[in-house]
């Protein structure tokens, strides 16, 4: 048995697009995709959505919605550990027949994984 959905943007049949057209003779209507459910199991956004327009028009329709349904009042952190290593670069310097290369000690910075 195959799952289907409708997409969710309530914009989709406004689009002209050849896919969207259905009826016989005169009675022809632009009609919301059907979207077609491969995996019920492992859900997807594209089981929602025809497209990637249709999702973020819907998004920016109901942002405020969509932020709620797990509001965020506080930053999150996440502990880490960090390695500064110091090493040789260069910076170029311009001069009146061209540039010169000029070495100088940079730093880099790299987080390190804590598992
Ligand atoms: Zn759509």
């Amino acid at each position: 048995m195959s799952d289907y959905n409708w997409c969710h943007n309530p914009d989709c049949h406004r689009i002209e697009t050849q896919s969207r057209i259905r009826g016989t003779g005169d009675n022809k209507v632009l009609r919301t995709r059907k979207i077609k459910v491969y995996n019920p199991e492992i859900p997807h956004i594209y089981d929602f959505f025809c497209n990637q327009n249709c999702l973020h028009s819907f998004l920016n329709q109901f942002s405020r919605e969509v932020a709620n349904i797990r509001p965020v009042k506080q930053p999150s952190e996440t502990p880490i550990k960090i390695e500064k290593e110091k090493y040789e670069s260069y910076r170029y310097k311009w001069t009146d027949n061209g540039s010169e290369r000029v070495p100088y000690m940079a730093t880099r910075t790299t987080i390190k994984n804590n598992s």
